[in-house]
Parts: structure tokens; C-alpha cells; sequence
């Protein structure tokens, strides 16, 4: 708006130097208010929320950009009328400082598109240097404004390239951010949540089984003689037996709200929104026994390898303590493995 007002504001100083209401008082008005519309064009309708839509932005910004290069295409006409037509020679002067101004302000305002800024320049700019040599000016006063089409060019160039520095930049610092946030979240071996991700999603899903007054439930699963695979096949192997089966996990626990986590060596948790002690048991028997059917495939070639699985499950109206779901699903899982691992167990049952 501001930008635009200073446009509105040019004008008025043109016409009253050169009187342009004696003689042209339609034009001159609808000149005016052509300047004062598009002055507000660029503050309605406002900028989109940060969280809209890419399609939604672009739009918008083209839109601004319409109205941007409208105004300065407009500036040049009055700039070309003020030099072209004799009555108005006394706001030659004025009209000049203010389209240096204008030219300068947009050289280092809209400068990240380099293309549309260099016509936005040129329209505001460009009458000056090529309609000067028409009039009274002089060669002093010619030479100069053509002089200072260069200097406005260099400008509009480098703080260009500053814009595009700042932006990737900017880039960079964001991704490099998405990147720690990820790490602090993920296992990076298996894709899944760590134990730290793992603790805040069960206060976060136990407090929705509160408020809800649903189940939660949860599985702790330790893999059986796990130190084996790193024994017999090397700690690569026990690397990618871990991660397929992460894979596995995925397959299996397709639970809407499921949320899978690695809580540390060959230890994993599932939490499971909504399902009682029986659905949660039935859902790690389908772990354990596709486990047992269908072995993890290795570079090696086919693992047998077992699971032992803990079930516990907070139930709101029961007044049970949240506090006490993982040490619960922990103690079943020794349970599981004290009655002779590859098997469910689960709490109190
Ligand atoms: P159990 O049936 O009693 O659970 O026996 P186990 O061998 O699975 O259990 P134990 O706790 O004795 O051994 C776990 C092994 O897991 C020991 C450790 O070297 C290995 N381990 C832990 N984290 C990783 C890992 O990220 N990669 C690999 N390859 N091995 C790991
Ligand atoms: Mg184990
Ligand atoms: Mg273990």
C-alpha cells in the first residue's frame, strides 16, 4: 500500500506543477484514482496464510506482480505525457526525481524475479532516457538519466543475486533443521520411532484413551537369541535382520493410530490405540507366528529367528495408572521368555 501511495502521491505533485486539472481535469482524475486503486490492489485481498496452499501463493503473487507492473507500465505513461506534452513542462522536474525514485525502489524491492523486475524498471524508467532527447532537457540532463539506467540495471542484478543467496540460505538452514528434528525422532536403522519418540506418543495416546475412555494397549517385543544372527553372520547381517524386521512390523500392524518404535538394540514397541488385551494378544500372535512361518530374507538367505512378545494394556475405566503400561508389557515379555520364548504373554493374564 505504502509503495502505492508514494505512486498517488507523485502524481498529485505532477499535476499541480503542471496544472493539469485546468486542462485535462477528467484525465487527471482518472489518472489519479487508476494510482490510488491500484494502491490498494496490493493490500486486498491480503497475503494467504504462511500454511496456504503452493497453488494458493502463486496466485496470489502473480496477482501482486500484475498489479506491481500495472502501476509502474501506468507511471511510464504519465512520465512519456509529462515529457511528451509542452503544458507540462514545469513538473518535468518533479516527474523526473520521483521516476528515479520509483526506478530505484523497485531495482532493490522486487528483485527476485529478475525478468519481471527488469521490465517493472524498464516501464517506470525507460520513457526518460529515450524521450528526454525531445525535449528542453538538455544534454546534461539526458546524459545523466541514461547514465543512471545503467547504474539502476547493476542494482537490479546484484540484489538479485543477494535475494537468491538469502533464499538458499535459507533453504539450506531449513532442511539442515528437518534433518536434526528427523534424527531426534527416527532410529535411522529401521525407519521407526525412537525410544525417545516412543515415550512421547504414549503420553500423548494416554491421555486420548483418557479423554476418549478407550483402551490403549502395548507390545514390547525382544527377538530371541538375537546375538546369534551377529555371532554366526556378522553384525551386518544383524543390522539387516533388524531392519526387515522393522519391515515386517509394518506389514503386520496395520492398526489405524498403530504407532511402531525401535525402543533400543533388538527391543521394539507397538502402541495400539483402541484395542483391549484381546485385539493387542491377537494382533502380536499375528507378529509371532508370520514370524515363524515366513523367516526374514537376508542377503544370506532365509533367517529363522523367534520373537517374544510382552501385551499390556491401561484401561481408563478401570482406573488403571499409565505410568505402569510399559513396565507392564516389559514384565510379560520376560514372562515370554521364561516360559521358552516364541511365544505372547500378556500382563496379569
Ligand atoms: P534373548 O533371547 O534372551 O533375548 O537373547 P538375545 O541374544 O536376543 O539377547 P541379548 O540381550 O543377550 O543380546 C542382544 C544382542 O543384540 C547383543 C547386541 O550386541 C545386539 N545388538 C544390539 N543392538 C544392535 C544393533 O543395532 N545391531 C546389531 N547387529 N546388533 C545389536
Ligand atoms: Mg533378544
Ligand atoms: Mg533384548
Amino acid at each position: 500500500m505504502t509503495g502505492g501511495l508514494f505512486y498517488v502521491f507523485g502524481w498529485m505533485v505532477i499535476s499541480v506543477a503542471g496544472e493539469v486539472f485546468d486542462n485535462h481535469a477528467v484525465l487527471g482524475a482518472g489518472v489519479g484514482l487508476a494510482f490510488l486503486v491500484l494502491a490498494m490492489l496490493r493490500v486486498w485481498p491480503r497475503q494467504p496464510a504462511l500454511d496456504a496452499t503452493r497453488p494458493q501463493l502463486e496466485r496470489w503473487l502473480d496477482r501482486q506482480w500484475g498489479v506491481v507492473l500495472a502501476t509502474a507500465a501506468l507511471w511510464g505513461g504519465v512520465l512519456s505525457w509529462t515529457l511528451l506534452d509542452r503544458h507540462l513542462a514545469p513538473a518535468m522536474p518533479a516527474a523526473l526525481l520521483c521516476t528515479v525514485a520509483f526506478a530505484t525502489a523497485f531495482a532493490h524491492n522486487f528483485s527476485l524475479r529478475l525478468e519481471r523486475a527488469l521490465l517493472g524498471v524498464a516501464l517506470v524508467y525507460l520513457p526518460a532516457p529515450l524521450l528526454l532527447p525531445h525535449t528542453d532537457a538538455g544534454l546534461a540532463v539526458t546524459a545523466t538519466v541514461g547514465v543512471y539506467a545503467i547504474y539502476l540495471a547493476l542494482v537490479l542484478v546484484r540484489s538479485h543475486r543477494d535475494y537468491q543467496r538469502q533464499l538458499d540460505l535459507y533453504d539450506a538452514l531449513r532442511h539442515q533443521r528437518d534433518q536434526y528434528e528427523r534424527l531426534s525422532r527416527i532410529d535411522p536403522l529401521t525407519g521407526l520411532a525412537n525410544r525417545r519418540h516412543h515415550g512421547g506418543t504414549l503420553d500423548h495416546l494416554g491421555r486420548e484413551a483418557q479423554r476418549l475412555r478407550q483402551p490403549l494397549s502395548m507390545l514390547v517385543m525382544d527377538l530371541d537369541h538375537f546375538k546369534r544372527v551377529n555371532d554366526e553372520l556378522g553384525h551386518d547381517a544383524g543390522d539387516a535382520c533388524l531392519a526387515r524386521f522393522a519391515d515386517r512390523m509394518r506389514e503386520i500392524f496395520t492398526e489405524p493410530g498403530a504407532h511402531l518404535s525401535r525402543l533400543g538394540g533388538e527391543e521394539f514397541g507397538v502402541l495400539l490405540p483402541g484395542l483391549d488385551a484381546v485385539a493387542a494378544a491377537a494382533a502380536a500372535e499375528r507378529m509371532r507366528a508370520s514370524l515363524e512361518t515366513q523367516p526374514l530374507q537376508l542377503r544370506e538367505g532365509p533367517l529363522a529367528i523367534t520373537v517374544s512378545i510382552g501385551v499390556a494394556t491401561y484401561l481408563p475405566s478401570q482406573g488403571g495408572s499409565l505410568g505402569d503400561l510399559f513396565r507392564a508389557a516389559d514384565r510379560a515379555m520376560y514372562q515370554a521368555k521364561a516360559d521358552g520364548r516364541n511365544r505372547v504373554c500378556v500382563d496379569g493374564a
